[in-house]
């Protein structure tokens, strides 16, 4: 791909990573290398790195279309490693008597491959799983073999799920029911006698602390799970009375995903070290803290406590950890824990990357007509008021009122010409004229306006005249959180970082909903609401990756408009160089969306197939069209939602 360069010599490829951030939030597994392109670092070291345009490529070539999910096994192990790693050091570092034993909660990406390489990898620290549902439970005691990893099982359970947890310690699996709502106790109980057998048994503790954050109103005393203080003494009366307590062998907790402020953390391992104890002095086992997830992911690389960042790494968050526990344990004579963590966000974010296509761009017009003889007044009005913009110097005194007044005259000629077309004063092609100017004004204010302090409705006028980029990609199946809940993550062209971007501009998804965009994005501890981007070269692909999506996008995503997953690829590094790819999951295809909402795509072909020989035979439609048609719907109905490119 060429790389040329629109102001040689002012622009590298370092300014590129700069200006998205991704010198901060990609390392050590992203890097853009001189000639502009995005480089993976998929161990997490600078020596072995795969230059993601000519993977995109190469995978191309075998007929893997865009968009294309790219998921790096290795990333996935790496950070697995380095999560271990921290816990260990901690550790060591605080003189902690007790192991780290984490488990992945499996709702935070179920795919197949990605699950079963987490076992995988976790085997020799006997890494476990988290389940939220029955579906859960079956995926994780079918995965994990080993007798010495956990399977902690949250979510709502009825007495089937509880019984299949107790009978799965019989087959040498460590399931823990972990009691999160009162009324779990009964059926517990009863599930128990039935079978004639315990499970292992944890509490969820609902903490007073509260996270802060997206997440932090579904925790803390409101929260939908767990145990107040007065529930879990009475859990533990009522597991006293039917022998149970000797199977309590967990205290759980979980303030919320993306704890921004490590602070929050503190106050809550504080809080559950002290019910840890006096569980330990009410008589239970006990033996096992659960840390739940929250680890956050520093989407925007500010270190910052802000929503798409934190304020910590993470060894700072195991140290807290092993510390804050160590103390309180210590305090009261009372051994320390086996520590379980739930990540989920920090396990599996960086480890893929959604390569998409831009089809084409759309801004609002910027070719004026010369004036005409004979125009109307609305429309001379117009040309005036841009005409006034156009001679303002720049040291004007009193810019920015005088451009406000400008915006708003303009405003009210614009609405003057829309009456007069509706009444019939106007014609077509006057009245489009009169919108023409109104841009022309609003981008020669947009020209003299200075940088800062700004009235909003002038700081909005940028965007107004931003480029819309149309994306191949469903906003909705690929990063719902963007929409549902105003994520930001990563994006960036994976091309041309070593060439200035000359635009700015926003991305319009396929689908035929006015959410369907991205118009939100990472600004170091902000948000803004346009990013910059390159002009399209005729024939010539326009490549945007997504970043640190690995956790929870894939699996939320729906079918809104019936676009479906995408074609998604699992890359490994071979030893002796290069890279290998371990699986292939193709996309979705139309039939089987169609076939989603039950709709039968035979029937449907069969449909069309009548309608065209009756207009074959109507003589509307000639039998080598009539062929075309068909095979038309026949291939749609093959391949992925997605646009061809
Ligand atoms: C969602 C969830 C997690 C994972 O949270 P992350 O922020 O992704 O680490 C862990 N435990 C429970 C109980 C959860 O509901």
């Amino acid at each position: 791909m060429p790389s040329s360069t629109t102001a040689p010599g002012l622009w590298t490829a370092e300014d590129g990573a700069r200006l998205y951030g991704l010198d901060r939030w990609g390392d050590p597994y992203f890097s853009v290398g001189d000639e502009g392109h995005v480089q993976v670092h998929p161990l997490g070291t600078e020596d072995r790195r795969l230059d993601l345009v000519a993977l995109v490529q190469e995978l191309q070539g075998r007929d893997l279309s865009l968009p294309l999910l790219i998921r790096f096994d290795d990333v996935l192990e790496d950070r697995l490693e380095r999560l271990h790693q921290a816990f260990a050091q901690a550790i060591t570092t605080y003189g902690y008597g007790g192991r780290y034993q984490g488990v992945f909660p499996v709702k935070c990406n179920q795919q197949r491959h990605v699950v079963e390489q987490l076992v995988e990898s976790g085997r020799h620290w006997h890494f476990g799983l988290e389940a939220g549902s029955k579906a859960e439970l079956l995926i994780a005691l079918s995965l994990v073999a080993d007798p010495e990893a956990l399977l902690i099982c949250n979510g709502y359970k009825d007495q089937r799920y509880i019984e299949t947890a107790i009978l799965a310690r019989r087959l040498g699996r460590q399931p823990v029911v972990v009691i999160e709502q009162p009324d779990e106790l009964p059926r517990i109980i009863a599930a128990s006698q039935a079978l004639g057998a315990s499970p292992f048994l944890g509490i969820r503790a609902k903490l007073s602390s509260r996270s802060t954050g997206r997440w932090g109103s579904s925790v803390g005393e409101g929260a939908k799970f767990g145990l107040a203080a007065p529930e879990v003494l009475e859990t533990i009366e009522g597991l006293r009375d039917a022998g149970l307590l000797g199977e309590l062998r967990l205290l759980h907790f979980h303030i919320g995903s993306q704890i921004t402020d490590i602070a929050v953390l503190k106050d809550a391992l504080q809080e559950a070290t002290r019910l840890y104890v006096e569980l330990t002095r009410l008589g239970a086992p006990m033996g096992h803290l659960d840390v739940g997830g929250g680890l956050a992911i520093d989407y925007d690389g500010s270190r910052t406590a802000t929503a798409a960042s934190k304020n910590y790494s993470l060894q700072n968050y195991a140290n807290d950890v092993v510390a804050t526990v160590r103390e309180g344990c210590e305090a009261h004579g009372v051994p320390v824990p086996t520590l379980v963590s739930e990540s989920g966000r920090a396990i599996a974010s960086h480890f893929s990357v959604l390569v998409l296509n831009v089809l084409g761009t759309g801004r609002v017009n910027e070719h004026l007509r010369p004036p005409g003889p004979e125009e109307p007044l609305i429309v001379r009005n117009l040309r005036d008021t841009l005409g006034g913009v156009q001679g303002l110097a720049a040291d004007y005194h009193g810019l920015v009122e005088r451009l406000q007044e400008a915006w708003n005259d303009a405003l009210k000629f614009k609405d003057d010409a829309l009456a007069a077309f509706r009444l019939g004063y106007l014609t077509l092609p006057d009245r489009a004229l009169a919108e023409d100017l109104t841009w022309a004004c609003c981008r020669a204010i947009v020209e003299l306006l200075p940088a800062e302090g700004l009235p909003s409705e002038l700081q909005a006028l940028r965007s107004t005249l931003a480029t819309t980029y149309y994306a191949n990609l469903s906003i909705f199946r690929s990063a719902p959180d963007t929409w549902a809940i105003e994520q930001l993550f990563p994006v960036l062209p994976i091309h041309r970082l070593n060439e200035r971007p000359t635009e700015l501009g926003h991305f319009a998804d396929l689908t035929c909903d006015s959410d369907g965009k991205l118009a939100r994005f990472i600004d170091r501890g902000q948000v803004k609401p346009l990013l910059e981007l390159h002009t399209l070269r005729p024939e010539e692909p326009y490549w945007i990756g997504l970043f640190l999506g690995g956790a929870y996008q894939e699996v939320m995503g729906n079918l809104h408009n019936l676009f479906g997953s995408t074609n998604a690829v699992h890359i490994r590094l071979k030893p002796e160089g290069g890279y290998q790819i371990d699986h292939v999951v193709r996309g979705d295809t139309n039939a089987e969306v169609l076939q989603a909402m039950e709709h039968n795509p035979d029937v449907l072909l069969e449909r069309l197939r009548v309608a065209s020989e009756t207009a074959i035979n109507q003589g509307r439609l000639g039998i080598s069209d009539a062929r075309r048609l068909m095979s038309h719907l026949e291939t749609s109905l093959r391949q992925t939602t997605y646009l061809d490119s």
